[in-house]
């Protein structure tokens, strides 16, 4: 059901909310708590979320529900525009009771609020520039969304014209800005950012903010929609910083979490006239959204709620502040006053561990954070969009101490999960799975392989798992997990990620030349990537690819090799955009060269003579296959073909062009893995994600199977039930000096490489700047590699 939800409101966000099990729906809600069913049960959660600050009364609190009950009972009017509005008039001046004398303009929403605010400025004094703080939030209408640094790249232009100050440079100077201030009509700020990681505007900041509003009649309008109220502990939290502002724009608790108001305050000595006729709107004013934030306000006295927020805070944040002294090396920095508080984590992109690695450089710390608090702890808290490591804390004013503590505690036990390294324990729940009691010690199981670069000769390979159990080879930390589960993971969260770069070596050449690698991880199934084939379903695939390609461009390589599943959905580079500057290699020309010479050598070792024996290909018409076929058509005596349509009319042409390559050769067409029973030699080389070849197709006299696919084609069975079957992995390199060599998730030995991830590191090495393997290979070019290994000292592993 929840999938509607995607479909017709927000596809973006539900996919990312869904990848990692935060598409819950709440049905009820009260005080600090929200309620929603998993598997049937209901569940209580503790939601620290708390509106994103718009939650200080808590969720429907009993006398403001009370309230607009009442409200409603009595038939007060929502539209009487045009007319004395008696809500409005009487909110207002207890507005000014607070705020000083001025005038009230009402709004039905934050954003609505600040333009309201840039009108007025703009009407007030005619000059045409704002200033704004880097990092803070104001709204995302085309006027607001201007003064939001993170968010207004794709309507720059739209509105009016901001220019930038960052407080938080402690380099910055100031001075550069006092050298064209006349035409700068106003200075928008949050006293402390919310959206913007929770950060109180810096004392020395704040001075000179001061000071040049004062010099130069600039306008100081504190957009206090989130921290404002009292959740800081004073009603403005611009107050506790000594702020006194020509503007105010107040909104989020002003309604106490039943209403949407907001409401610009204007001192009344700015107060254009003009203004209440050129800026209305029908719902504005409102009587009831009016009358429940005077009985908010209310509330705010009777209850003392400032003084609360004070003292809860405090506790809050000392209590945080023990658990960042506990793990300073998970938590950076505590921040904020009263009940708007920020846990900042320290990133992980230097974590032994490959999964948390992955997580924290692509952005997703905090959310992995939420998604394990909600679904392990029942408590709802999130990160913010711009600041992804930092957590943003604003419960209600009566959120009770024990569930701060409760908070506090499982954040230390996450803090000590991510310490440890204990990866089933954070993301277990991606599975289904419990957290299980304690957390386990995994430090000692990862070895990350992140050579810096020796060499300006860079190139990248990607990869995606060949099977799931070999995401635990990937990451050790994440060996408690069995493999369906490790699945589950991964094609669950595989649309939010991008490609990493994970494990980086120096490979050294026998000429003595040596070229960098990094292997970019895809985090993808080969099963998961078929299956997206099978249903054309490849083009966010395809998309990932790219963006691997581009940002490795970028960081230098000039290579960029295709492994295992990229090759095939990318129609072996032909699908890709590749950035210029960049060759793209499949690597297959070294695939089929080695598997050549792998075939050779194990059928000498079998006795088998090749120009006596009759060669079965399997997946005919692949392109290593079609290549291999050719390259092998003189050498022995029959070929038996092996497609999924035996129907096709491409097989009919390659079948002649077979012929007159080799005249003599006895070609024949089969369908079924049966046709193997008769063949001593077999090219195993489908692109299927499951085992095709079964000890059931095969007969007791010596066979050689090489195995060029990947995953392999060759059931288990083989090895049990036929002995005098010897399955060899067709394209594998030894590589001349680097015997420690290992990309974490490949099970090949140390020292060894694909034949296609060594293409790649010797088209590095060779300097190459066209594609070379690129869409369908030719038996030159497979010659062509050949000879570049041998001059590398790139030999055939060992087969067996
Ligand atoms: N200003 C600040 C400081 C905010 O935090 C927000 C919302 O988060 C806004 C403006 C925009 O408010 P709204 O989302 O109601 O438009």
């Amino acid at each position: 059901m929840t999938e509607d939800y995607g479909i017709y409101c927000r596809p973006g966000l539900f996919e990312l909310l869904k990848s990692i099990q935060l598409d819950v729906a709440y049905h009820r809600a009260s005080g600090d708590w929200l309620w929603h069913i998993r598997e049937g049960q209901e569940l209580k959660v503790l939601d620290l979320i708390g509106g994103y600050g718009a939650n200080l009364f808590g969720h429907n609190h009993p006398e403001l529900v009370a309230t607009i009950q009442d409200l409603y009972a009595q038939q007060l009017p929502i539209l009487a525009q045009g007319s004395c509005r008696m809500g409005a008039a009487q909110l207002a001046k207890r507005l000014c009771n607070r705020l000083g004398d001025g005038v009230v303009i009402f709004a039905n929403s934050g954003t609505e609020t600040i333009e309201a605010a840039l009108k007025h400025a703009f009407l007030q004094q005619k000059r045409s520039k704002f200033w704004a703080i880097k990092g803070a939030f104001h709204g995302k209408t085309l006027g607001a969304i201007q003064m939001n640094w993170n968010y207004r790249a794709p309507f720059l232009g739209l509105g009016p014209t901001v220019e930038f100050l960052d407080p938080f440079d402690e380099n910055a100077s100031y001075e550069a800005f006092e050298q064209e201030v006349t035409d700068i009509n106003a200075i928008f700020f949050e006293p402390v950012l919310g959206e913007g990681g929770i950060r109180p505007l810096p004392e020395k900041f704040v001075t000179w903010m001061k000071a040049i509003s004062q010099k130069h009649g600039i306008l100081l309008i504190a957009d206090e929609i989130q921290c404002g109220i009292g959740r800081t502990g004073t009603f403005l939290a611009s107050e506790g910083m000594g702020i006194e502002p020509d503007y105010v724009c107040l909104s989020k608790s002003l309604g106490g979490g039943l209403a949407k108001i907001g409401a610009l305050h204007i001192k009344r000595k700015h107060f254009v006239e003009a203004f209440s006729v050129i800026h209305t709107s029908t719902f504005a004013e409102d009587d009831i959204s009016c009358r429940v934030a005077l009985k908010a306000l209310d509330i705010l006295e009777t209850d003392n709620m400032m003084a609360r927020c004070r003292e809860k805070g405090q506790y809050f944040l000392d209590a945080l502040e023990k658990a960042r002294q506990r793990f300073p090396l998970q938590i950076r920095e505590i921040r904020g006053f009263g009940l708007m508080l920020g846990i900042d984590f320290h990133t992980q992109s230097d974590s032994p561990s490959n999964l948390l690695k992955m997580i924290s450089d692509q952005g997703y710390l905090g959310y992995l954070a939420a998604a394990y608090f909600l679904n392990v702890h029942d408590i709802r808290i999130a990160p913010t969009l711009s600041q992804p490591n930092t957590l943003r804390i604003e419960p209600s004013a009566g959120v009770p101490i024990h569930a701060i503590d409760h908070f506090v505690a499982c954040l230390q036990v996450f803090c000590k999960a991510v310490d440890r390294l204990d990866l089933p324990h954070i993301t277990g729940f991606l599975a289904g799975l419990p957290p299980g009691n304690t957390i386990a010690d995994n430090r000692d199981k990862c070895r990350p392989n992140r050579q810096k670069a020796e060499t300006k000769r860079k190139v990248a390979f990607i990869g995606n798992f060949l099977l799931p159990e070999h995401i635990a080879l990937w990451d050790p930390a994440c060996s408690g997990f069995q493999s369906n589960d490790l699945q589950c993971i991964c094609e669950k969260t595989a649309p939010i990620f991008v490609p990493n770069i994970f494990d980086q070596f120096n490979v050294q050449s026998t000429t003595g030349e040596q070229v960098h690698l990094s292997f970019v991880g895809l985090s993808m199934t080969a099963h998961q990537m078929m299956k997206g084939m099978a249903e054309n379903q490849t083009g966010w695939m395809v998309e990932k690819i790219n963006a691997a390609a581009a940002m490795t461009k970028e960081q230098g390589s000039t290579v960029f090799g295709l492994g295992s599943q990229t090759s095939i959905i990318t129609r072996n580079g032909l699908r890709m955009k590749c950035p210029e500057g960049l060759a793209l290699t499949s690597g297959n020309s070294l695939t089929v060269g080695m598997g050549i010479l792998a075939l050779k050598k194990a059928a000498s070792q079998k006795h088998i003579q090749l120009d006596k024996s009759r060669l079965a290909i399997v997946g005919a018409l692949g392109n290593i296959a079609s290549v291999y076929a050719e390259m092998m058509a003189r050498e022995v005596a029959e070929m038996v073909l092996i497609v999924r349509d035996v129907q096709t009319p491409k097989l009919q042409r390659w079948i002649a062009e077979l012929k007159t390559i080799a005249p003599e050769l006895q070609i024949s067409i089969a369908q079924d893995m049966d046709a193997l029973k008769d063949c001593s030699l077999i090219v195993a080389a489908s692109n299927a994600p499951d085992p095709l070849i079964f000890a059931r197709d095969l007969s007791d006299s010596p066979t050689v199977i090489c195995d060029i696919s990947a995953p392999t084609d060759v059931d288990k069975s083989v090895a049990c039930e036929r002995p005098n079957t010897l399955v060899i992995q067709g394209g594998l390199v030894r590589l001349p000096f680097n015997h420690d060599f290992y990309i974490s998730g490949i099970p090949l030995k140390k020292g060894y490489s694909f034949a296609c991830m060594a293409e790649t590191m010797l088209m590095g090495l060779e300097q190459m700047t066209d594609h070379f393997s690129f869409g369908k290979i030719t038996a030159h070019q497979v010659k062509k590699m050949l000879k570049i290994a041998k001059k590398h000292g790139f030999e055939l592993g060992d087969i067996e």
